[in-house]
């Protein structure tokens, strides 16, 4: 088969198509037909050079895998060939103590795909079973692919937070972005009042297309003071930032007292200068989060299937052309997630 190598990060990164022998199933694994992969800011920075921490080169990226079951180990019951299946991106057991909590992205013998394993840059992918989440007729490949990530991890970050009193107010940034155009969904979905911060006007009519209340422009005056301004002088309840450095302090500056900060992304790796007294009066919170669990791709799918969420692909390249896709990442234009799909002679 055939198979998309990185050989080496940085700024000239090196890709090679490889013919490698067919993964090997064991007794609880599948092999699936890669039908689509999504382009993660994950995979960017893995290219670049920036992320390294458990990834060794040549490796085949991508962790956002849509594809068709073509073969199954002895062992595997509920899948059959000819399934139409999203993966986790990180393989789990199903077996382990951290699975049986439902921390499917913390599985003890997790396998991330696209990062210390073979991902989804290939002809063909092979995942435990129990990863492999079956999607129904009514969802295309492209957005099956984004199923997991981004939609799950935004619904999973989703999930830290207590349902929204009347009125509660979400600022998403980076709302036109793969993960943001999802967030604005699912923050509405929960009931929150959701204000959507992009760099260019001309998405404004999409996303609040997409459920948002109110679309602010990030131009020079800095939109903390606009939130401010809204919310006469409150601040957001919650705030999802898609972003990370380049919008600080402006985000911390939009919070309310004893608001919520979930930093989902960051897109320079700069670092960030906080007065601990300003954390301290506000009595706010800041955390992280990465990855999704089993159950909220579950919670994705049926949501999909349902057409209560709307998975949005902004463009889709050949897989080959994966640096072209890189380019286009962060582009002032790009409205929702790109998605890589197959193109093996
Ligand atoms: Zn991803
Ligand atoms: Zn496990």
């Amino acid at each position: 088969m055939k198979a998309l190598f990185l050989e080496s990060p940085g700024q000239y990164p090196r890709f090679d198509v490889k013919e490698i022998p067919l993964p090997r199933i064991e007794s609880d694994e599948i092999l699936i037909k890669v039908q689509a992969c999504g382009f993660c800011y994950h995979d960017r920075l893995i290219i670049s050079g920036q992320l390294k921490r458990g990834v060794t080169f040549p490796l085949v990226l991508g962790h956002e895998i849509s594809g068709l079951v073509v073969k199954r180990g002895c062992h595997v019951k509920d899948l059959t060939p000819g399934d139409r299946v999203v993966c986790l991106p990180t393989d789990a057991c199903g077996l382990c103590e951290n699975c049986g909590k439902n921390k499917t992205n913390q599985c003890n013998k997790g396998i991330a795909l696209g990062h210390n394993a073979q991902g989804g840059l290939a002809e063909f992918v092979k995942v435990r079973a129990f990863s492999a989440i079956k999607i129904p007729d009514n969802i295309g490949w492209d957005q099956a692919a984004i199923l997991a990530c981004p939609i799950g991890v935004g619904l999973e970050a989703l999930s830290l937070v207590k349902a929204p009193k009347t009125k509660q107010i979400a600022v998403i940034t980076g709302a036109g972005g793969g993960l943001g155009i999802h967030l604005v969904q699912l923050a509405k979905m929960k009931g929150f009042r959701v204000i959507a911060i992009t760099s260019d006007d001309r998405k404004e009519p999409i996303i609040l297309e997409m459920g948002a209340d109110q679309v602010v422009v990030n131009e020079e005056i800095g939109f903390s003071e606009i939130i401010n301004a809204i919310t006469s002088d409150e601040g957001a309840d919650l705030i999802l930032d898609t972003v990370g450095s380049p919008l600080w302090p402006q985000t911390f500056r939009s919070l309310s007292k004893r608001g919520l900060l979930i930093t989902l992304g960051e897109v320079t790796g700069e670092e960030i200068r906080l007065n601990l007294a300003e954390l301290i009066f506000r009595g706010a919170t800041i955390t992280g989060h990465v990855g999704v669990s089993k159950n909220s791709v579950v919670e994705s799918v049926h949501l999909v299937h349902e057409k209560r969420i709307n998975p949005v692909v902004w463009k889709t390249f050949p897989m080959e052309n994966i640096l072209d896709a890189s380019k286009s990442l962060g582009n002032q234009n790009q409205l929702g997630r790109i998605v890589l799909t197959p193109n093996w002679i």
